[in-house]
C-alpha cells in the first residue's frame, strides 16, 4: 500500500517535471506552480489577438476607403505607414509617447513622408476608421478560445490590456471571446487610469478580485508588463515568448511557452488526475 503510494507518487513528481521542463526556476518554480492560483489574467494585444493576423489587411482597406487616402497607394501608403509604426512602438514601450500620441503620430508622420500635409483631426478621424475597419478582419481563434473555455472551468478567466475601452472590447466581442469572459474580470487600463506596468494596475485588479497576488498568473508577450511587473508585485506569470527572444536572467517566470496550447499540459492536466493523498 505504502509502496503503491510512493509509486504514485514518483510518477507524479516525473510528470510534473516534464510538464514544467520549461519552467526556469527549477526547484522553486515546481514548488510555486503547486500553490493554487484562483484567477488566470491574459493580456489581450498578441496574446489573445494577434496584431499579424489583422493587421495588414485592416491597414490596406482602411486607406484604400479613407476619404483622405482613398486616392494614394495603398501598399506603398502600408510600407511607410509599417515603419513608422515600429518606430513609434518603440517610442510608447519606453513611455516617451501616449497611446492617443502613437495613433496619431503614425498617421501624421506617414503622411509628411508621403508628402501629404494633414492635420490631428484627420489623423483622429482615420484612426477611428481604421479601427471600425479592423473589426470585420478580426476572427476568432479556435484553438485559443476552446483552452480559454476549459481554463474557464477550473480558473476565474480574465483579460488585463492597457489601451482603451471601446476599443479592447471591441476586440473581444470580434474574437468571441466577449461571452466567455465575465465582464467584471475585463480589466482596460483607461478604465482604470493607469496602465501596465503601473504597479498600481496590478493592485487594482487584487483589490476588484479580493485575492491574494500569489493567487493570481498573468500571461502574456510583454515581458515587461506581463512577468517582471507583475512578479515585483507578488503575481505569477507566464511568458508567452512567440518570438522566442532570449530570456532575461530575472525575474523568473512559472514557464516560457511560445503558443497558447500549452498551457494546457500545465495548468489543465494535473487537475485531471486523482489528488495525491
Ligand atoms: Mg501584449
Amino acid at each position: 500500500m505504502f509502496k503503491n503510494k510512493c509509486c504514485m507518487y514518483l510518477s507524479r513528481r516525473i510528470e510534473l517535471e516534464k510538464i514544467f521542463r520549461k519552467t526556469l526556476s527549477s526547484h522553486n518554480g515546481w514548488e510555486s506552480i503547486m500553490y493554487p492560483i484562483k484567477l488566470v489574467l491574459f493580456d489581450l494585444d498578441d496574446t489573445l489577438l494577434h496584431f499579424a493576423d489583422y493587421w495588414e489587411n485592416s491597414v490596406k482597406d482602411a486607406f484604400r476607403n479613407h476619404f483622405f487616402t482613398s486616392e494614394m497607394n495603398s501598399n506603398d501608403l502600408f510600407d511607410v505607414f509599417s515603419n513608422v509604426e515600429q518606430f513609434l512602438v518603440k517610442k510608447l514601450d519606453s513611455k516617451q509617447i501616449s497611446f492617443d500620441e502613437y495613433r496619431t503620430k503614425r498617421f501624421l508622420y506617414s503622411m509628411d513622408q508621403m508628402g501629404k500635409t494633414t492635420d490631428v483631426e484627420t489623423a483622429i478621424n482615420f484612426e477611428m476608421f481604421y479601427q471600425s475597419i479592423s473589426k470585420k478582419h478580426m476572427k476568432p481563434n479556435v484553438m485559443i478560445n476552446k483552452i480559454i473555455k476549459d481554463l474557464s472551468n477550473y480558473y476565474q478567466i480574465g483579460v488585463l490590456t492597457n489601451g482603451s475601452k471601446g476599443w479592447q472590447n471591441d476586440k473581444l466581442e470580434a474574437i468571441g471571446l466577449d461571452g466567455i469572459i465575465p465582464k467584471e474580470y475585463v480589466f482596460i487600463s483607461e478604465v482604470i487610469g493607469y496602465e501596465k506596468p503601473s504597479p498600481e494596475i496590478y493592485h487594482h485588479v487584487l483589490s476588484m478580485t479580493s485575492l491574494p497576488p500569489e493567487q493570481v498568473l498573468v500571461v502574456g508577450d510583454s515581458w515587461t508588463n506581463d512577468v517582471a511587473a507583475p512578479i515585483q508585485e507578488g503575481l505569477k506569470a507566464i511568458w508567452l515568448n512567440k518570438k522566442n527572444y532570449q530570456v532575461p536572467q530575472e525575474p523568473r517566470p512559472l514557464a516560457v511557452i511560445t503558443e497558447i496550447e500549452e498551457l494546457r499540459a500545465i495548468l489543465l492536466s494535473h487537475i485531471d488526475d486523482s489528488p495525491l493523498d
